[in-house]
This record gives structure tokens, sequence and C-alpha cells, in this order.
């Protein structure tokens, strides 16, 4: 039997305070006699815990088999989900309710959401869906009522953000009470609704180890008017900043948006939250600062504008009023306009004067379906798929919705192309989120989204692409809702069509992962981790029919579900699902970057657990040799990874470290990285 020692790689388990370790790898780094403990370094949590040796289990290289996430029900009401099932492996996968534990036959009684049927399970084939059970009370009855609450709406607490790894407790205002939303099961509400200092939406049980009274103070919506000249600490600066407020929302609590909108003097749009030690009124104004003291912007969406870029203003079209895009500016800032210019380019107005943006006579080329030029802010002429050349592509956004309506007779004999996401000219999809895709989007999803999937094949289409709309535009619980719907759509035909069977695992795989996606951005990593387990399992499933072709689930679902593993820390079993992901794309997709991805996650991670530099420069040479084909030899992308060997064959010590959401990476010092010419 092998012993532990220092190096030992090993999983904490069955820690009753901080639970939120069970399940993490480490490494044992030294004994500490005095306690009686082993000092383990946290894989992924990059600190030192100290730890019992009764709470370690020794790793041997095997997949590690309880995770803190695999928890068991252990009460009635608890939301669990079924898995595991041979003999009613329909059932696998699907969401419902404990019942009661029959102490007998060792089984749990669970009520399925979707047809209140009441199956008898073993332990094993039960697990908690452990966020939700973090979020649900029961339904509000006599004992359970409002009185019982102990904080009312607008009052100040702290919750636990569950989200966030590791959970911690968060400021935030209590904004509704008994609240539920339609995906959850029958009868199951939160007691909380609470908005998170920062903006963020939280849902919390009437439970003292998820909410606690804060002392902070209160967010602050009724002190300021509109033109008050104030002082704020804004998280851009570490200084306070001067700002002037153009737009106060009193019904923010209610609304989930943010009680202020500033404009700050350096220049930029803020929304912000403040309390009284956030922000205050300014002391020191100076007089006559020249600001426009409003948050009503001149043009609307639609409207013909020509705005400075460099010397010249070039004429275009504003496509969206209070742009945000997270990629480039703070989460919480704003600019006035987005606009899309006539040369096809898209820039953003930083702010609502003439210098920047100022209206336009000149019309745009004229639509090629009806050959007017005629442009409004009903009806605005725009230019968004890949069409170039003088004046062609531009196109009345009501031309299109008209011209694809009249396309779809002829659908069957040209599948392939969808007028409701293609130019039918270029043949390239119309631009992401803007004027046409948005349009078309909305409509083919009016026309055919309760069609039947097995009659029109423009039924899912226009599902999954309003689904994304939706996420795009921050509805995650609405874009959740129609693909779960889908979902069960296929799940029932799997069910009903004889001789579909298996064939339906790969629709099935594709909504699943389009549904871990949102869960992956609200945050809700264990609702992920179980979509994406689905996947697996149907996906091995259809591999193992013999049909031609290959699960498209597969992969992804595995690549993500390794960063997951890597996150929370089972390093081991990342990696054995990388060098999955690995031997599966060497033979379907070589180039992929699912493949490049895992290669390089792969290295890092042999070398933080077992230091293996030899296996680590293998995998690297595998990644340059395929980046040369894909980049060329000389590319950026084959200098950095050529450079990365180099520094390993020379035995340099490289750095591992964690990017987001468990990306694992050797790492590169920043002064290093400025000797690579990336010219
Ligand atoms: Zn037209
Ligand atoms: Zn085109």
């Amino acid at each position: 039997m092998m012993r532990m020692e220092v190096g030992s790689i090993v999983e904490i388990a069955d820690l009753k305070s901080a639970t939120h370790l069970n399940g993490s790898s480490g490494k044992l780094v030294r004994w500490l006699e005095r306690d009686q403990r082993w000092a383990v370094e946290l894989l992924a949590l990059k600190k030192t815990v100290r730890v019992k040796p009764s709470n370690l289990v020794l790793l041997h290289g095997t997949k590690p088999t309880r995770t803190v996430l695999d928890e068991l029900p252990t009460a009635s009401d608890q939301v669990v989900r079924l898995r595991g099932l041979r003999g009613a492996s329909h059932l696998n996968g699907t969401r419902g309710l404990t019942v009661k534990f029959d102490e007998s036959a060792g089984r749990w009684a669970v009520r399925l959401d979707d047809t209140h049927q009441v199956v008898n399970c073993k332990p094993e084939n039960v697990s908690l869906v452990s966020v939700l059970n973090r979020v649900l009370d029961g339904t509000p009855t006599e004992k359970n009522t409002r009185a019982a609450l102990q904080f009312d709406v607008g009052r100040r607490v702290e919750c636990i953000n569950y989200y966030k790894l590791p959970q911690k407790f968060e400021h935030g205002t209590v904004a509704m009470t008994w609240v539920r939303e339609k995906s959850w099961p029958d009868g199951l509400y939160a007691a909380y609704k609470v908005i998170l200092d920062d903006g963020r939406h939280l849902y919390v049980r009437n439970n003292k180890k998820y909410i606690k009274e804060s002392t902070a103070p209160p967010i602050d919506s009724t002190t300021y008017e509109v033109g008050d000249q104030v002082i704020c600490q804004v998280p851009q600066s570490e200084f306070s900043e001067p700002g002037i407020v153009i737009r106060r929302n009193q019904d923010w609590l209610s609304r989930g948006v943010a009680p202020y909108l500033l404009k700050m003097n350096y220049g930029k749009y803020l929304n912000f939250w403040p309390t009284s030690q956030t922000m205050k009124f300014d002391d020191d104004k100076c007089e006559g600062v020249a600001v426009n003291v409003t948050d009503r912007l001149r043009f609307k969406v639609g409207e013909r504008v020509e705005c400075s870029v460099g010397v010249d203003f070039d004429p275009g079209t504003i496509v969206q009023l209070w742009y945000n895009d997270e990629s480039q500016f703070e989460k919480n800032e704003v600019v006035p306009y987005q606009i899309s210019l006539d040369d096809g380019t898209m820039i953003y107005a930083p702010e609502d004067t003439d210098n920047v943006i100022r209206k336009s006579d000149r019309s745009p080329p004229p639509c090629w379906i009806c050959f007017d030029s005629e442009s409004s802010t009903d009806n605005p002429i725009v230019r968004e798929c890949a069409c170039r050349g003088e004046d062609s592509g531009f196109v009345h956004v009501q031309c299109l919705i008209r011209l694809a309506k009249s396309k779809v007779p002829h659908l069957r004999s040209n599948p392939d192309v969808n007028p409701y996401k293609q130019c039918l000219t270029c043949h390239r999809s119309f631009a992401p989120f803007r004027l046409c895709h948005k349009a078309l989007t909305k409509e083919s999803y009016r026309l055919f989204g309760k069609e039947d999937p097995m009659e029109n094949i423009l039924a899912q289409a226009s599902i999954d692409a309003m689904a994304e709309l939706l996420k795009e535009e921050g509805f995650y619980e609405g874009a959740k809702l129609l693909l779960l719907d889908s979902l069960q759509r296929f799940r029932d035909i799997k069910r009903e069509v004889e001789g579909l069977d298996t064939f339906m695992n790969d629709i099935l795989t594709t909504i699943l992962i389009k549904i871990a996606r949102i869960h992956a951005e609200t945050r809700s990593l264990v609702h992920m981790k179980i979509c994406l387990e689905e996947c697996i399992e149907l996906a091995d499933e259809f591999n193992r029919s013999g049909f031609d072709i290959k699960s498209k689930g597969l992969v992804p679902a595995k690549y993500n579900l390794a960063r997951y593993a890597s996150y929370t820390g089972n390093d081991l079993n990342a990696l054995k699902l990388l060098e999955q992901v690995i031997d599966t794309e060497k033979k379907e997709d070589p180039a992929s970057d699912h493949h490049l991805n895992a290669l390089q996650m792969c290295a890092a991670l042999h070398f933080r657990l077992f230091e293996s530099r030899e296996k680590c420069i293998e995998l690297l040479a595998e990644e340059n040799d395929l980046q040369k084909v894909i980049y060329g030899s000389n590319s950026w992308e084959v200098r950095l990874s050529k450079w990365q060997l180099e520094m390993l064959q020379r035995g340099d010590e490289p750095q591992v470290v964690v990017i987001e959401n468990g990306k694992v990476w050797l790492g590169l010092k920043f002064a290093d990285l400025q000797d690579i010419d990336r010219s």
C-alpha cells in the first residue's frame, strides 16, 4: 500500500467545517508534528491548508470518486436529478423532488417535475441539484409566511454568492420576497431576491447559512437629483471622482436597474449603486462645468448621422442607444451610441455632442430590393452582410423580412440556406445582434417557433437563434426556458418514435451544450456540470450505435467539464478528460481549437501535478507542429509555443497560471513576452 509522504497527491474529504474544500485535490507539502496534520497545497486555489490525515484520501492517479458536488439528498422536498439508472434509462437527467426515504427498501421516492410520476430510486441514482437547493424554500404557507421572513424589501443584507468560488458573503439589498422563476419545480419559491451592490441578481433561501444582516449603509437612491454634482468612489478609480447625476431611477430595486446614471467629469457615463460612503455632494464643485444635464439623447435608433473619424465626418446609421460592450468597457460603463458606418465599420460615440456625432442629410445608398434610399427609424437601410463593392448589400430591414418570407415555400429544395439568417446574395450570416439579425430572428421565431421540428426545418433553427438573442440581451432565464422546452420535445420524440431513439441523441447534445453555456454565463456551474455530464452519456451512446457520423457534442462537453474539474480542484479528473479530447480530435479534427487548447492545458497539468517536464515538452511539441500547419511556421502562435518549448528544454522554471474559469496554462512572465518580436 502507498504511504502518505511529501509530494503525494491527495483529495480532501469529509471536512465538517470547511466543507467547500471537500473534493479538492492537493499536494502534501510537509508533516506538522505539533498539529498532527499535513500541510496540503491546494492545486487549484493556490493556497496551503492544514488537514488531519483522516480527512485525506491518497490518489493513485485514478479518478477521484467523490466530489463535494455529488451531494446526496437528506430530507424530503429537495430538488434532485436522476442519474445512472440502467432499467429506466430514459429517466436519466430528469428532475424531481424527494418525497420520502423508505428505510426498509433503502430507496428514495422521487416525484418527477414534468410528469408528476413518483419513482423509487436507490440513493446512488439520485443526486442533489446543489445550487437550486441553496435557493429554494417550500411554498409560503402559514408557518412560513411573509411575517416569518427576517428581512423586508429594501433591507441591507449579506448573502452567499454561490456562483463564485470560493463562496463568500457579499453585500446587497432585498428586492423581492417569495419569488419564483417559471423553470423551478412546482410549489417551490425563493424567500428572497437580492440585488448585489454591483448590480447582479441573486436568489436566496430563508436560512441563516445563506443570508444575514448587514451593517453596510443602504444604497442611496433618494438624496440626489438630476443635475447634482457629486463625488464618488467608482470601481474604475482609486480616487474619488467628480461627476454629475443625469438620470435617477427611484424604482431601481423593483426594476433591477441602477439607481443613478452618472456623467463623470473625466468623460465617461457610469451606472452606479451608491451608498452614503461612496457618493457625496461635491462641495468644491466648479461652477459652469459644461455638462449636458440630461439622459435624453438627441438621436434615435435608425436615424442618419455622421461621426467624427479623425479629420472627416463619415455617414452612418445609429444602431443602439446607451451601449455597453463588456469586452471594451467596464461592466457599469455605457456610451450614448453605437453606429454602423456606411463603409461597414461599427463605431461608438462616447459623447452626444456635435463635435463627435451630428445629424446627417446624406442618404444611404439605395436598398437593393426596392431601389429606394429613404431610411427611417422604423425601417432603416443598413448593410450587415458581407456584400461589398459600391452600394451593394444596402437593404431595408423590412424588405429583408418580406424577401425571407417569400423564400419559405422553396426551402425544401435548398435547405442549406436559411433566409432568416443569411444574405441570399453572399450567403454570409448577418452580423450577430445587429438590426437585420434581430429583426429576422424575432420574425422567424414568431412564424416557426411553435411548429413541429420534425416537419419544419426552420422550427429548431428559429428557437436556437431566439435563445441566443435572449441570452445576448441578458434574458438568461427566458433563453433557458426556450431551450429546455425544445430539449423536452426531442426527449419525447426519442421516447415515442420507433427507430429514432439513439439518433435523437445528437440533437439532444447540441441543445444541452447550449444550455450549459447559459449556466456558465450565469455562473451556475453545478448546473453546467450536470448538463455536460448528460451530454457525454448521450454522445457516448450515439457513438456506440454505429452511425456514419460521430457525435458533435462529445468534445466540447469533455473539454468544458475538464475546465470545470480543474477549476474545482480535481486536476486528475481534468487531465483524464483532456486526454480523451486529444485522442478524439487527433482522429476527427486535429486543427480544432479544442484540440490545441487541450494540448496546452494537458501540458500545464502534467507539470503541476507530476512535475513531468518530458511529458510537457512532448505535448507542446505536438501543439507546435499543429500550429505550423494551421497558422504558418512564422506565425506569432508558432513562435510563442516554440519559445515555451525551448524554455522547458533549457530547464527553466515555467509558472503554471490559472486563467479564469479553470483554464490552466504554462505562464510566461510579461517581461519575457516582450522579448518575442510580435511583428
Ligand atoms: Zn427596400
Ligand atoms: Zn450579402
